[in-house]
């Protein structure tokens, strides 16, 4: 299939799946996931209606930022260190991977630096994994009451990477219990006004987060098939 014919694929299938929801599909933005794909992929995933690209890993960001910073709107997706943060902050137009309050503090160190303020979510650790960057549901509330006060940041929203399964159900309960996590935290009053975003759903499980309620799906496999 080509590029063009994915996308149109993809598109289709999140409309389907917000129609089964009772959403409008407006309300949702596919983030093309551009790792291991070259700039000239790109420009072609773009030429065929994407307009936001999602990259993972700072190093390899960095180049392409530089190339295509004004052909389409870009987000950092994968774990951000401390030390990185430089390269990153101001690049883009949402980091969805800000996973503790130190890495947020660095962010506005940098943001104010540089006169920005740069919008993030919070990465939750929804499945509780070991292994799994992301601060825990129990410790959410208390971080976003930490992250509203800290300058040069804007909180958005949440972001969750459920445990990988080849069957898309197994993610249901994980993003549900994600957009009740915000839903609770907006209840209580603590997050800022336009604390909406999920960041939830990528190739393999993209509709399941839809129809629970994602406002962003990462989605890189489904577009650009598989890569090394
Ligand atoms: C690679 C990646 C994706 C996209 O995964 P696919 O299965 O290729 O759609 C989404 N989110 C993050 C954080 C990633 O690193």
């Amino acid at each position: 299939m080509s590029l063009a014919a994915c996308v149109y694929e993809v598109k289709e299938r999140m409309a389907g799946a917000a129609k089964r929801a009772g959403r409008d599909p407006g309300e949702i933005t596919i983030v093309a996931v551009t790792k291991g794909v070259d700039v000239g992929r790109i420009r072609e995933a773009i030429a065929a209606g994407l307009s936001i690209c999602g990259e993972s890993r700072v190093q390899e960001a960095m180049p392409k930022l530089s190339v295509l910073h004004h052909a389409a709107s870009w987000h950092f997706i994968g774990h951000l260190q401390k030390n990185k943060v430089k390269y990153i902050a101001g690049k883009v137009d949402l980091i969805h991977s800000v996973d503790s309050i130190d890495l947020c503090e660095e962010i506005s160190l940098r943001a104010q630096k540089r006169g920005i303020i740069q919008n993030i979510l919070l990465e939750v650790n929804i499945s509780g994994e070991e292994e799994k960057f992301g601060v825990l549901p129990s410790e959410v509330a208390d971080r976003v009451k930490t992250m509203v006060r800290i300058k040069g940041v804007s909180l958005k929203g949440m972001m969750a990477i459920p445990p990988f399964s080849e069957d898309p159900e197994q993610s249901r309960p994980y993003f549900r219990r994600l957009r009740e996590l915000r839903d609770e935290i907006v209840r209580t009053g603590i997050s800022p006004p336009d604390f909406r975003e999920l960041s939830m759903g990528m190739s393999n499980d993209f509709e399941v987060g839809v129809e629970e309620g994602a406002t962003l799906v990462r989605i890189g496999t489904a577009i650009f098939g598989q890569r090394g």
